[in-house]
């Protein structure tokens, strides 16, 4: 007779039990995530009954607190309710959900739009839908986090070329076998530099090779261009972008991502992105606020040139103080301190002094490129920008970082 051993592998747990990181930076008083908002957001907000500036917030054209918009979000609310219970697939598409991507195909100029419940969700359904094992996806080196999951989930050949490298690029691109296509996935506006990608060389690069172009203009989408259709608007190439993808979640003052292109791909990623499918629709009042939050980036363009001018002050303001800005050219400004240590002191001289920044460290940016990024919103005032950069001043002298 003989008796059988049950063998135990190791609990998963244990990493999680050992996981000490936030615990010892809640503890050395510099932990930087997960705070709680206690107002709504704005310029200045409410943390820990604490008033302070708000620097991290990506409400850009600060419409998150438009009656307009809210007025919309409430009427789709009493209209439809409050989710969609369903997959747009099977039970969740609604008639709202039809009129934004209308609505949204027209600003972007392409035939067809697509709506995800989130910005993430969009880039990881439209990269794994069009590219397959044997096609190669080409991606910036600096692009988000969730254009590298979607390749990931393509399975499809992946490789990395410098940021902005359009020569890199068609070494790249000549190097490719006959075997599969290649995708080129790229930013307007990258979001942790806030400089602008050189899209029509890159463009004309990809195209001269056959290849097809998806800019993720996440944080372009009215922001840039002269009806605020995004970083391709701006610079006349709007109609070469073979995809464009963007998200609710910054300059719309909402939540939700779509993409547009033409009908054939629209359809074709309608019917295999798994992350559309298999997710639940956006909510009505998303799509209702979205709708409205289009129409005053459409007809209010003095507040892109106000988001022009409030961030060319603080720009300007911090480079002249002896911060180092990177290449920002929009409104989200790197204050580029290049050690975890440094810049952690730098946040938390701020925080205490009433002025939330993010503290972002790898993996989001290269070890090295340690930083603090800013972004402003049309409703900074001057007065904001002002005090800003006195606190700047102190805590930048307090850290000898300037
Ligand atoms: N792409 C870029 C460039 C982003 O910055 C973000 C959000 N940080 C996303 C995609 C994802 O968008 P969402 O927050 O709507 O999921």
């Amino acid at each position: 007779m003989h008796t059988m051993s049950t063998r135990k592998v190791k609990d998963i747990f244990t990493r999680c039990a050992e996981y000490r990181t936030a615990e010892e930076a809640r503890r050395c008083g510099y932990y930087p995530y997960f705070h709680v908002l206690e107002s709504a957001p704005g310029p200045e907000v409410v943390i820990a009954g604490q008033t302070m500036l708000m620097l991290a917030s990506n409400d850009y054209l600060g419409l998150a607190h438009d009656p307009r918009v809210q007025a919309a979000a409430a009427h789709a609310l009493h209209h439809y309710g409050t989710g969609c219970c369903s997959s747009r697939f099977l039970a969740g598409t609604l008639r709202i959900h039809e009129k934004l991507e209308t609505r949204l195909a027209a600003f972007v100029r392409k035939e067809a739009a697509l709506v995800f419940s989130t910005g993430m969700q969009a880039n990881l359904g439209l990269i794994s839908a069009l590219a397959h094992r044997k096609d190669w996806v080409f991606a910036d080196k600096l692009v988000h986090a969730s254009i590298l999951d979607g390749c990931c989930l393509s399975h499809a050949r992946m490789a990395r070329f410098p940021h902005n490298d359009a020569a890199a690029l068609a070494a790249l691109l000549e190097k490719t076998d006959e075997d599969g296509g290649a995708l080129v996935v790229i930013e307007g506006v990258y979001s942790m530099d806030g400089d602008i990608a050189p899209l029509p060389t890159l463009l004309a690069t990809a195209h001269a090779h056959g290849a097809r172009v998806i800019v993720d203009d996440a944080h372009g989408i009215g922001v840039l261009g002269a009806n605020g259709a995004g970083t391709a608007e701006e610079l006349g190439c709007l109609d070469e972008v073979d995809v464009v993808m963007g998200t609710f979640s910054k300059a719309l003052a909402a939540s939700g991502g779509f993409i547009a292109g033409t009908r054939n791909v629209i359809d074709y990623v309608r019917h295999h992105a798994r992350s559309l499918i298999f997710s639940a629709a956006l909510s009505a009042p998303m799509a209702a606020a979205v709708i409205a939050s289009l129409e005053i980036v459409q007809q209010e363009p003095e507040r892109r040139v106000r988001l022009r001018q409030v961030s060319d002050l603080l720009r300007n303001g911090l480079h002249d103080l002896g911060f180092d800005v990177g290449a920002s050219v929009t409104p989200i400004i790197p204050v580029l301190i290049g050690s975890m240590e440094r810049a952690a002191a730098l946040w938390r001289t701020l925080y205490a002094q009433g002025v939330f920044t993010s503290l972002v460290i790898a993996p989001a940016v290269p070890p090295g490129g340690e930083r603090l990024r800013l972004s402003v919103s049309a409703i900074h005032t001057d007065e904001h920008i002002a005090r800003i950069l006195k606190r700047f001043l102190q805590a930048g002298r307090a850290t000898h970082i300037i």
